[in-house]
């Protein structure tokens, strides 16, 4: 079974890369926050605690998160293994995954700081101007708010990984296949090509960001 972790700020295709890796190796895509938003679209009990917090781009509490993750990867539906994408975002939810499971790789997409921003603010634009399905937290504030959480508390995290010599570290301003392949390759996965329908989501302005290289 192969269970990864997959991270980077805001902008450097963790979702895109999330997807790709699932469709061609047969891995379970885990997204924290989709499972948040889902909670807040359909009204739960959970969403009433974390609405606010969501959409003003704060982390939610770890408590809360570690629950949504521990019940997640308790349903045991991945027979090949999993993408874990958006946890743990703070040092205290990476104790407790290491804690509770095992992880075989960190993929770290890097990209550079002026980038992201430019990536995340241009996916702003488009939320506000393009027409498409808007998330609550892609206006500029929510985004800075965003940002400044990743750069103080989840960036961090890197070095933990480091430490236990499971990080990948892959160059995320490359095109979206380039870092595809440099991803499979440093997790001696076969680099299968990605199918068209997989290639084809990437379409979705909220699979690929503006400012990836397609
Ligand atoms: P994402 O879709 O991964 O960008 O997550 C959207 C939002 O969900 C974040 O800005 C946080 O408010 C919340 N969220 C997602 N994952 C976590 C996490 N691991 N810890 C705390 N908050 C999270």
């Amino acid at each position: 079974m192969n269970k990864y972790i997959i991270c980077g700020p805001q902008g450097s295709g963790k979702g895109t890369q999330s997807r790709l890796l699932c469709e061609t190796h047969d891995l379970v895509h885990v997204s924290i926050g989709d499972i948040l938003r889902w909670h807040m679209a359909h009204h739960t009990k959970l969403a009433a605690r974390i609405t606010r917090i969501m959409n003003s781009g704060q982390l939610v509490p770890d408590e809360i998160v570690d629950n949504v993750v521990r019940e997640r990867l308790g349903l045991h539906d991945y027979n090949y293994g999993f993408v874990l994408d958006g946890y743990p975002r703070t040092l205290p939810q990476a104790q407790y995954l290491f804690e509770n499971w095992d992880v075989d790789r960190v993929i770290y997409l890097d990209i550079a700081d002026d980038i992201v921003f430019e990536r995340v603010l241009s996916r702003a634009k488009m939320g506000l101007g393009g027409g498409f399905t808007k998330r609550a937290d892609d206006n500029p504030e929510a985004l800075k708010v965003r940002l400044t959480e990743y750069y103080e508390k989840t960036k961090p995290v890197l070095e933990h990984y480091d430490k236990k010599g499971i990080l990948v570290t892959v160059d995320g301003t490359q095109p979206i296949n380039d870092v595809f392949g440099q991803v499979s390759s440093q997790l001696g996965l076969t680099p299968l090509v990605p199918p068209p329908e997989a290639v084809a989501a990437l379409d979705d302005p909220h699979a690929a960001l503006p400012g990836a290289a397609h």
